[in-house]
């Protein structure tokens, strides 16, 4: 079913984000994670790929895994920095053959070293193209705090605008950790006339560790009140994992109370923890 489609039925959605395997060696364990994550039936379920196709195939099979076995709508996330119109093409025909219909279409990060061409600078330009090639449904990526490149949020906001005029059907969010950051954006996003739907992405940060590294990739801003939850919990595993457990699951019911009717949950391929927000939120979602 395509993502739009699936909106227009369905008032209030959940759904999962996990990444394919980055080698074959750890193939079958990522993919019975990613089937593990399906059987909670969430309404669909978006698969990751590397910027610049590194692992175009494993996100395909990944993809096409969860549609056949796990009978999951999936998401193929499709990157277009540093990649030519001959791999994009393929990786498009690759999707049609397996049956999905539906695209995530981003740039993908700028590396670091080294130079590269892209044929489709933004993801607007990708975007426009995929829809040029079939009967996908196309989403994208956006940043409630600012994407990182960007010289003001206004300018941002801008280009996002461009985006959806060149064919984004449905936007999904930047992981964030005060809602607050979020209504703000949604209020500025529909006063620049963009009237796609919006999902919320949701994060659960359940290791102190990862912390730093997750908000230096997202250029996402951590509130004190979770702060001060890692100063309390952050070397006790256990008590760390519950404590991310409680917030993303707090985040996920104030969204929801206020009218957001979209959210998306980074898994990382977390079985246990989209079991237990999902199970904190019976009745609710
Ligand atoms: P764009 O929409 O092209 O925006 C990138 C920057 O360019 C922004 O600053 C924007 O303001 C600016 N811009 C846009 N259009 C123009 C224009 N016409 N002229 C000048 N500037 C412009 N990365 C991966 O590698 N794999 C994934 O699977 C993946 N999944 C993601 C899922 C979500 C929900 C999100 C939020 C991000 C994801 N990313 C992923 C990260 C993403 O690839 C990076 O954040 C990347 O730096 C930007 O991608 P984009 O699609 O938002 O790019």
């Amino acid at each position: 079913m395509k993502i739009t489609e699936l909106f227009r039925k369905k008032e209030l959605t959940l759904s999962f984000e996990v990444f394919p395997p980055k080698t074959a060696e750890t193939f079958e364990s990522v993919k019975s994670a990613t089937e593990e994550v399906a059987l909670l039936s969430p309404d669909y379920m978006s698969v990751t790929c590397g910027a610049g196709g590194s692992n175009a195939g494993f996100n395909l099979e990944i993809a096409e895994n969860l549609l056949n076995k796990g009978h999951v709508t999936p998401i193929a996330h499709l990157t277009c920095v540093s990649a030519g119109k001959d791999a994009i093409d393929a990786q498009l025909s690759g999707f049609k053959m397996a049956g999905i219909e539906n695209i995530l279409a981003l740039r993908g990060d700028i590396p670091e070293k080294g130079d590269y061409t892209c044929v489709f600078p933004h993801a607007s330009d990708l975007t426009e193209y995929v829809k040029s090639k079939g009967d996908f449904c196309v989403g994208g990526a956006c940043y409630p705090e600012g994407h990182p490149e960007s010289p003001s949020q206004k300018e941002d906001i801008a280009f996002l605008k461009e985006k959806v005029e060149k064919g984004c059907e449905y936007l999904t969010t930047q992981m964030f950790f005060d809602n607050n950051i979020l209504y703000s954006f949604l209020y500025k996003v529909l006063s620049a006339g963009i009237n796609v739907p919006v999902v919320a992405g949701i994060m659960p940060v359940t290791n102190a560790k990862s912390i730093k590294r997750i908000c230096g990739i997202s250029g996402s801003q951590l509130p004190q009140r979770f702060l001060r939850i890692v100063d309390a919990f952050g070397e006790d595993e256990t008590a760390m994992k519950q404590a991310g457990i409680a917030y993303a699951t707090e985040q996920i019911i104030d969204l929801i109370a206020n009218g957001v009717k979209h959210i998306h949950l980074y898994t990382m391929n977390k079985p246990e923890i989209a079991r237990a927000i999902k199970s904190n939120l019976t009745g609710i979602l």
